[in-house]
């Protein structure tokens, strides 16, 4: 069987479909939980700031999140 593991939670990511249940960003693997999870946070930080949140603003942070995250 296919699979992957999440750079985030190294949970397999089971029969993977790009943009469905896993993501790529630069070399980095993720599930849809992690992904949806650090949105979420994201989110809320820009909620606190009093600041719009806007994903292509934010694209440069989500990634040092990630980055982050992986080498937890
Ligand atoms: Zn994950």
């Amino acid at each position: 069987m296919q699979y992957l593991t999440c750079d985030i939670c190294k949970k397999m990511i089971t029969e993977p479909l790009r943009g469905k249940n896993y993501y790529t960003l630069k070399h980095r693997h993720m599930c849809r939980k992690c992904k949806l999870t650090i949105e979420r946070e994201l989110q809320d930080k820009a909620e606190m700031e009093n600041k719009p949140y806007d994903f292509l603003e934010k694209k440069e942070e989500f990634w040092l999140t990630v980055d982050k995250k992986c080498s937890k």
